[in-house]
């Protein structure tokens, strides 16, 4: 991973264009593995926004993993699809 040169206090300065685009420097995506069409993040607070990687988390329990299971437009992890299984084959069950 490439050491990004920062000022601590000032950070990187860009200007937002007339489109409300804003360019990353080549250093930052180098830095964050930002590769053309990742997905980003805009975390906004009261004065300040936070631009952060996209990475795909299961839809119940935010996990991070590679082996996400696509169900219905969604993303599962394993565990919870082990879990929702078995509340599945519970629920059968009871209804027997
Ligand atoms: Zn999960």
């Amino acid at each position: 991973m490439k050491k990004i040169n920062v000022d601590e206090h000032h950070g990187i300065c860009r200007t937002v264009d007339e489109l409300g685009r804003l360019g990353f420097p080549k250093e930052l995506r180098e830095h964050l593995d930002i590769q053309a069409r990742d997905k980003v993040e805009m975390i906004a607070g009261e004065n300040y926004i936070i631009l952060k990687k996209h990475q795909e988390t299961c839809v119940f329990c935010m996990e991070r993993t590679e082996d996400l299971i696509p169900f219905r437009e969604k993303l599962l992890c394993a565990s919870c699809l082990e879990e929702l299984c078995g509340l599945t084959a519970d629920n059968r069950a009871q209804d027997a």
